[in-house]
C-alpha cells in the first residue's frame, strides 16, 4: 500500500515512511492510495475473533511490507496486552437500541490508547530495525499527550515533546503527563489554546531544515497509523451487534475529526454504516458547516468536555480530499483560504454528499450535564462528559427506526471527576494506579506561545542529548 498527500504534491510514501513522519511536505495529510475493501461474507466470518485478531485482519492491507505476519501479530498483541479488559473495547447496553462502546480501558483511560499503544510498538520495531532515532512533537488537548507519553516512555530511540495549553486541561490529564519523569519525555505547557499548540506544531513540522535535521514525527491524528488503528473498533462494534448485515449508526464525540474519520474509512472498506453523527460541544464549527457549507473559525470556547475544545479539525481535510474526488490542488486551495480568511465554502454537491453519511449537532454544557445526571439516575451507568455529548447528540439527531446506535465512549468518567461529581453527586473513584498521581512529582516547562521560543527549547534538548 502506498500513501498520497491530500494536497497532491508531496511524494508517495510507504507505510513505514508514513508512520515515521508528520505532515506531508506540501502541508497535506497522508491517505492510503486506494481503500482496501472486504465483502460482507468475509467480514461476517470474523464475528468470533478476539479483538487483536480482528485488528490484524482489518489493518493488514494498510501495512504492506512493514513487517512479517509473525512480527505484526506480536506487535498487536503487545499493544493490547496492557488493557484491563479482555475485550479491549467492551460494548455496554445503555437504552433502547443504544450501546456505549467503551474505548477507555487502556493505560491512560481514554480512547487514544487504542491507537497509540500500537504506534509505540510499531515505532520501536521500525527504529530498532533501522537503528534510527526520532523526535516526536505533538500537541494535546489533554488525552493524546498522556497516551503518547505512556506509549513512548523509556523507549530509547524516541524523544517526545508534548505541548499542552497551560491551565486548560484537567488536573488528572496534566498529571498523567507531567508525572512521567523518564528522560525521553519533555512536557511543554504553552500560554495559549489547544489550537495555538496545534498551529505551532504544524509550523515546526513545516520548518523543513529543522524537521530533516531531527527527524520529527507526529503522533497527532494527522499520523495515518492512528486512524488505521481506530478503524478496527467500528468493525468490532458492528460484529457484536449483528453486523455487517445490519447497518448501524455511530455517534462520535468529535474534536480533531480523527476518530470519526476512522468510521468513514470503515465505511469505505465495506462496513455497512447507516449514519455517522458528529457530536460536538459548544465548539460547533462542524455543525455550522454541515448546515451551511461554510467552514468558519470562531474563538475556542472552554467546556466541560475539554478534549473537544477545538475549532480547526485537522482531519476534516481528509474528508474534503475524498469529497473532491481526491483532487489535491482543490484541497490545497481550500486550506490556504482557511488560513488566510478563517473560512472556506464547499459547493452544494459536495455538501450533500457529506450529508448522505454524516449528521452533526452540538450539545452545550448544560445538556451534557443533564445527560450524565439522567443516564446515571436511570441505569447507574456513569458517562464521562465527552461520551455524554455523544449520547445527547444521538438523541437530538434522532436515529431512525430500530437501527442500533453505538455511542463511542471516549474517556473513563474518573478522568473528569469534577464534571461527573457535579452531575451525579458521586465522585468517580480513581482506579488504584491513578490515585498515586495526585501526590506525584511533576516536570513541565512553561513557554510563551512563540514559534522561536518553542523551537529553540526543543533544539537545545536534542543537542544536549546528541553531545552525551
Ligand atoms: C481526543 C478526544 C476526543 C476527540 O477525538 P478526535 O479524534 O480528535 O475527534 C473526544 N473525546 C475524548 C475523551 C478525547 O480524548
Amino acid at each position: 500500500m502506498h500513501y498520497v498527500s491530500s494536497r497532491g504534491k508531496a511524494a508517495e510514501l510507504s507505510f513505514s515512511q508514513v508512520l515515521l513522519t508528520g505532515l506531508a511536505s506540501d502541508g497535506g495529510l497522508y491517505m492510503p492510495k486506494a481503500w482496501p475493501s472486504f465483502d460482507v461474507s468475509e467480514i461476517s466470518s470474523w464475528h468470533k475473533l478476539p479483538y487483536p485478531e480482528l485488528a490484524i485482519r482489518v489493518m493488514k492491507p494498510f501495512i504492506g511490507s512493514f513487517c512479517s505476519d509473525a512480527v505484526f501479530k506480536k506487535l498487536v498483541y503487545k499493544a493490547y496486552e496492557p488493557f484491563n479488559n479482555f475485550d479491549v473495547a467492551p460494548l455496554k447496553f445503555l437504552e433502547k437500541n443504544t450501546w456505549a462502546l467503551e474505548l477507555f480501558h487502556g493505560p491512560t483511560m481514554a480512547f487514544k490508547d487504542i491507537a497509540l499503544q500500537l504506534l509505540g510498538q510499531m515505532f520501536d520495531h521500525a527504529l530498532c530495525e533501522n537503528q534510527r532515532s526520532i523526535a516526536i512533537v505533538g500537541a494535546t488537548s489533554g488525552d493524546t499527550g498522556s497516551a503518547a507519553i505512556e506509549a513512548c516512555r523509556d523507549k530509547a530511540p524516541i524523544d517526545i515533546f508534548m505541548l499542552h495549553p497551560n491551565n486548560r486541561i484537567s488536573e488528572i490529564q496534566r498529571r498523567q503527563m507531567t508525572s512521567v519523569l523518564s528522560p525521553n519525555v519533555h512536557n511543554i505547557a504553552l500560554g495559549g489554546t489547544f489550537d495555538d499548540c496545534q498551529t505551532l506544531v504544524k509550523e515546526i513540522f513545516n520548518d523543513t531544515s529543522f524537521n530533516k535535521r531531527w527527524t520529527l514525527c507526529a503522533v497527532n491524528s494527522i499520523n495515518w497509523a492512528r486512524i488505521m488503528a481506530q478503524i478496527v473498533y467500528y468493525f468490532w462494534a458492528s460484529l457484536k451487534l449483528g453486523g455487517p448485515k445490519a447497518p448501524i449508526t455511530f455517534s462520535v464525540p468529535t474534536g480533531n475529526f480523527g476518530n470519526i474519520f476512522a468510521g468513514y474509512a470503515a465505511y469505505k472498506m465495506g462496513l455497512p454504516i447507516h449514519q455517522l453523527i458528529i457530536a460536538s460541544n459548544d465548539n460547533d464549527i462542524l455543525t455550522r458547516f454541515l448546515k451551511t457549507g461554510t467552514m468558519k473559525i470562531s474563538p475556542v470556547l472552554s467546556t466541560i468536555s475539554p478534549s473537544m475544545d477545538i475549532q480547526i479539525s485537522s482531519n476534516f481535510e481528509r474528508l474534503i480530499f475524498e469529497m473532491a474526488g481526491r483532487d489535491g490542488e482543490f484541497v490545497a486551495k481550500k486550506m490556504t483560504g482557511l488560513r488566510k480568511n478563517d473560512e472556506f465554502t464547499l459547493n452544494s454537491n459536495m455538501l450533500s454528499n457529506i450529508r448522505k453519511l454524516f449528521s452533526a449537532t452540538s450539545i452545550n454544557d448544560n445538556q451534557t450535564k443533564n445527560t450524565v445526571t439522567e443516564a446515571f439516575a436511570r441505569s447507574g451507568y456513569c458517562l464521562d462528559p465527552h461520551s455524554a455529548v455523544g449520547l445527547a447528540a444521538a438523541r437530538k439527531v434522532g436515529v431512525e427506526g430500530d437501527i442500533p446506535t453505538v455511542i463511542l465512549a471516549t474517556a473513563h468518567p474518573a478522568k473528569f471527576p469534577d464534571a461527573v461529581k457535579a452531575a451525579t453527586n458521586v465522585h468517580p473513584s480513581l482506579p488504584p494506579k491513578f490515585s498515586k498521581l495526585l501526590g506525584a512529582e511533576e516536570r513541565v516547562t512553561i513557554l510563551d506561545n512563540n514559534f522561536t521560543v518553542v523551537k529553540n527549547h526543543i533544539e537545545s534538548i536534542l543537542k544536549k542529548k546528541g553531545l552525551q
